[in-house]
């Protein structure tokens, strides 16, 4: 299951929990402050391994006609 950085939009506790996405996405997670289960995601750092390689950033060359430095 991924951990999510999620921050309650009531009082502003933000927390790290273990969830499956089923339970995110049927609110199941609540604050452990106020037990609102008014959560937003917190995008801080990677904490969930990607498959995908590091250098993915979404701008690097793809048909190889650079070596990767043409932007396409
Ligand atoms: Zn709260």
């Amino acid at each position: 299951m991924p951990f999510y950085d999620l921050r309650c939009k009531d009082c502003g506790e933000e927390f790290n929990v273990r969830a499956s996405i089923k339970e995110r996405e049927n609110k199941e997670i609540e604050c452990p402050n106020c037990h609102s289960h008014e959560l937003e995601a917190v995008f801080k750092s990677v904490n969930i391994i990607s498959s995908s390689k590091s250098s993915d950033s979404g701008y690097s060359c793809t048909s190889g006609c650079c070596g990767g430095s043409c932007g396409f």
